[in-house]
């Protein structure tokens, strides 16, 4: 399969999208694994788009599901009425939740979930007459998202930049990332205890009673390409959180909801937060949604205190997004897909351990479950990363499109860390034929780039 680079895009069109001369394909198709374009082309979806279609492309059973809520009840504002699939959906997110993990708010992605997190901490600080407490703490290479307060928290500067100043208050420490911030000869324990006494010294210099809310992914996504944090970090974490009276904020928009085999990825670090958000791979690309689940403590603040959340948005709680998420998570659940995603997740890191392990510019390989990460260096040996003016990660991704296969590079330079990596999220329903053919494309695709 060789299609000539040029031949992929399509032509401009009066859509504004994010590289003003993009030329795309038109996506005009999608069953299981694959989308095809106008032209009839299949590609291989091993970025799930970025981390979001969990249950794959034209499930039956969901677009069934979206026909009928479709005919039932589309929009009703949530000022007048409550819906059933928004309250069956809550039941079980509450249920599969952390512990502590007592209500739900729906909202429409991921960004709009962070951002309302960040205002139920505002908000509980308010309540509870500690209005002083505003700063956020977060870590450098996350992403938050792109409204004005979640750009607030995440820590990539390159997006950051041109909108300062920020609506919030954040302070970013480094994320823990072994792999880069580890001293030679200083063990993972060691390391993760380190890491997180940053975030104690972080809220020590900025006073404990200005501090609000820690902020982060379990494991870092787009910016970092599926970082998993060393174990015990978060233990730590959430001890410090605890004896400052810090919120934990987890942003399981991109890693959570059975990404990286488990429901949750906090699961596997034995935390629960105070408030968590998720988006994706809960409505699975199937209608746009996204959540925040918080914890009684949060909840009773404000059942206690104003009575309100003070926040809302038209579409929160859509009955045709909550159908959609129910029907995904239930196939989910059903069909035992986490299972899937845990032995898929292994053969797949087997296979980019083959592939990959003593290539001449692959890093590392990391990742949990279906999120795995492929980082690209000039040299093996120092790990020196490739000049960011390369634009190795466009290269890759082109060449990716011209073999069939759809994967998410990122890098050049984030937050004045330079280097370049490929995440691969590819649907929970994948066999092992078809991650190898992913391996062996994206082998083929890295090799043309560099
Ligand atoms: N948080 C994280 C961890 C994300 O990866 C993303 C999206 N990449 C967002 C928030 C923002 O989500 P959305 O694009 O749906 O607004």
């Amino acid at each position: 399969l060789q299609i000539a680079p040029s031949s992929i895009g399509e032509g401009m069109t009066h859509i504004l999208h994010r590289q003003i001369h993009a030329s795309l394909p038109v996506a005009a198709g999608g069953k299981g694994i694959e989308l095809f374009d106008r032209n009839g082309r299949a590609y291989i979806d091993a970025s799930g788009g970025a981390a979001v279609s969990c249950l794959g492309h034209g499930h039956p059973e969901v677009t069934a599901a979206l026909h009928a809520q479709a005919d039932k009840l589309a929009y009703a504002h949530t000022s007048f009425f409550t819906n059933e699939p928004a309250e069956t959906l809550a039941d079980k997110l509450v249920a599969g939740a952390p512990q502590g993990i007592s209500h739900a708010y729906f909202v429409s992605g991921g960004s709009e979930a962070v951002e309302a997190a960040i205002k139920m901490a505002r908000q509980f600080f308010v309540e509870t007459g500690k209005p002083e407490r505003r700063n956020v703490i977060a870590r450098r290479q996350s992403y938050h998202g792109n409204t004005l307060g979640a750009l607030a928290a995440g820590g990539n500067e390159w997006r950051r930049a041109q909108f300062r100043p920020l609506l919030i208050d954040t302070h970013h420490i480094d994320p823990c990332y072994a792999y880069r911030y580890q001293k030679a000869g200083e063990s993972e324990a060691a390391y993760g205890l380190r890491a997180a006494q940053a975030l104690e010294d972080k809220i020590l210099q900025l006073g404990p009673d200005t501090v609000m809310a820690f902020v982060a992914e379990p494991v870092v996504g787009a910016t970092a390409g599926a970082v998993p944090a060393v174990p015990g970090y978060f233990s730590r974490v959430r001890e410090i959180c605890d004896r400052y009276g810090v919120l934990l904020i987890l942003d399981e928009v991109m890693c959570g909801m059975g990404r990286t085999g488990t429901l949750h990825a906090c699961e596997q670090d034995g935390v629960a937060p105070d408030l968590m958000t998720i988006a994706k791979g809960l409505g699975g690309g199937y209608q746009p949604i996204g959540a925040v689940l918080l914890s009684r403590r949060i909840f009773d603040a404000f059942a206690e205190g104003s009575g309100f959340f003070q926040h809302g948005h038209t579409y929160m709680c859509h009955p045709m997004a909550c159908a959609a998420a129910l029907a995904v998570q239930e196939v989910i659940a059903r069909d035992d897909l986490l299972a899937n995603v845990r032995a898929m997740g292994a053969h797949l890191s087997r296979r980019l351990g083959e592939r990959f392990g003593k290539h001449a510019h692959i890093g590392e390989i990391r990742g949990r479950g279906l999120f795995m990460g492929v980082e690209l260096v000039e040299d093996r040996s120092t790990k020196a990363p490739f000049e960011p003016k390369r634009k190795l990660n466009a290269k890759i991704k082109r060449e990716a499109m011209a073999r069939g296969l759809l994967v998410y590079p990122a890098g050049g330079t984030i937050d004045g860390v330079r280097g370049d990596h490929v995440l691969l999220a590819p649907p929970f329903i994948i066999d092992a034929a078809a991650v190898d053919a992913v391996v062996e494309r994206l082998g083929d695709a890295i090799d043309a780039a560099v």
